[in-house]
Order: C-alpha cells, then sequence, then structure tokens
C-alpha cells in the first residue's frame, strides 16, 4: 500500500493491484491533468523521485489519478477527502 499525502487529501494505492496493470493510466493522468508527481517505477506507481516537502508543494489535489485507475485501471486508487464539519452536517439534516 502507498499512501501519498497532500495538502488536504490522501491518496491510497493499493500497489498489489498494479502488476497486472496494462494501462498505467493514473500516471498518464497526472501528468495530463496535474503535474506529473506519479511515475511508474517498477511497474507501480510512485513517488519516490520527490521529497516529501516537493510532494506536499506540486501535489494539486486534482484526483485524475482515481478516476483514470477506475475506468481504465485495476480500481487500486482511493482518495480520502476529509470535509471538516460535514458529520455534524449530515446528522443534523438526518441523513447521517
Ligand atoms: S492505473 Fe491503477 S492499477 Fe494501474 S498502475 Fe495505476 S494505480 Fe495501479
Amino acid at each position: 500500500m502507498l499512501e501519498i499525502k497532500e495538502k488536504t487529501i490522501s491518496v491510497n494505492i493499493d500497489t498489489s493491484k498494479c502488476d497486472t496493470c496494462e494501462t498505467k493510466a493514473c500516471a498518464a493522468a497526472c501528468k495530463k491533468f496535474a503535474r506529473g508527481l506519479l511515475q511508474i517505477t517498477d511497474g507501480k506507481p510512485s513517488v519516490e523521485h520527490l521529497s516529501a516537502d516537493e510532494v506536499l508543494r506540486l501535489g494539486t489535489e486534482c484526483l485524475a489519478c482515481e478516476l483514470a485507475c477506475k475506468f481504465e485501471g485495476n480500481q487500486a486508487i482511493k482518495i480520502d477527502v476529509p470535509i471538516e464539519g460535514l458529520d455534524d452536517y449530515l446528522a443534523k439534516r438526518g441523513l447521517a
């Protein structure tokens, strides 16, 4: 499992699903729609070429890798987007 922390989100990648992925669509989407943080190393997405500070500075939180992986890859990416107050808001409206 690879966890990438950006400013407000966490990108979690189950890299055990990547060996059989033929598209590597996550890295292509990252390059096309963001700043190309994700690179494929030994068949898996990686940010090892960047420091933690560089990941924070360059990350655009665009979510493109998750969508690309969902539709063209092996559904290995889940992005956690915490929204402060959302649980209270939903509970207040009976939606929790
Ligand atoms: S698209 Fe998904 S399954 Fe394919 S290499 Fe990227 S994260 Fe892994």
